[in-house]
């Protein structure tokens, strides 16, 4: 099941090569919006480059949400199910849901990994309401790589030192997991934060983002409800100020 579930995940990690351009994210995590006031040609090369990379991720991305929803709508619903069956429906349903709403109106590529993520959260709740559906034993699911989930899902862990006594075992791709383990900082997936510096998505304050409050999911197993309210706004008017 977990096999199935893993040939069925699109290749992030390739798409994500695409945009992996020498430019600051800032400036690309708008598409469309204006850099600066006169961009070099080659900055304006640079750029369309980055947009047209980011517009062929987002395609991908929308056929992967079409593909599970797809997959909801012949979903039977049985009238008598097994115990686990609801919840790991309901919560393919909530999932699916969240990253409908936000393929429709993503406006970055840190909300771009969000619908990434939520997409996959629906098709493994679907793979446990199967296997509780079968009485069968629920197969240990791949989770999404904390430091970045466009990496693509991964069963293994990193324990992470986030302070001088403080770790924190997440889920982590292979190479993040050996740049964890040799002490380097692992390939985050990087945002704006509201002073305008580019850290890791993780640094912002939690308070302004769902990303890093949730840690796509990591730290809390709310994530689809939190973008079903709307709460990944708050940073879009951060980026704003
Ligand atoms: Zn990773």
């Amino acid at each position: 099941m977990a096999a199935e579930y893993r040939s069925r995940m699109p290749t992030w990690r390739r798409l994500l090569a695409a945009v992996r351009l020498p430019l600051p994210v800032h400036q690309w995590l708008r598409p469309g919006g204006p850099v600066r006031t006169g961009p070099t040609p080659e900055e304006r090369a640079t750029i369309a480059a980055a947009q047209a990379a980011l517009a062929h991720m987002l395609a991908a991305v929308r056929t992967e949400v079409t593909e599970v929803g797809e997959l909801l709508a012949v979903v039977e619903f049985p009238s008598d199910p097994a115990p686990g069956v609801s919840d790991a429906l309901a919560r393919a349903l909530d999932s699916y849901d969240a990253a409908a709403r936000l393929v429709d109106d993503v406006a970055d590529v840190v909300e771009l990994a969000g619908v990434v993520v939520l997409a996959g959260d629906a098709r493994a709740a679907l793979v446990v309401a199967a296997a509780h559906h079968r009485r069968e034993a629920v197969p240990p699911l791949p989770r999404p790589c904390f430091f970045n989930p466009l990496h693509g899902r991964s069963d293994r862990t990193a324990v992470w030192r986030t302070g001088y006594k403080t770790t924190l075992r997440v889920p982590a791709c292979p190479r993040c997991r050996k740049a964890v383990r040799r002490g380097d900082a692992p390939e985050a997936l990087v945002d704006r934060a509201p002073d305008g510096r580019v850290v890791p998505y993780y640094a912002v304050d939690t308070a302004h983002s769902v990303w890093a409050a949730t840690g796509f999911g990591a730290f809390r197993p709310d994530l689809a409800a939190r973008v079903q309210r709307g709460e990944h706004r708050t940073r879009r008017r951060g980026h704003r100020s």
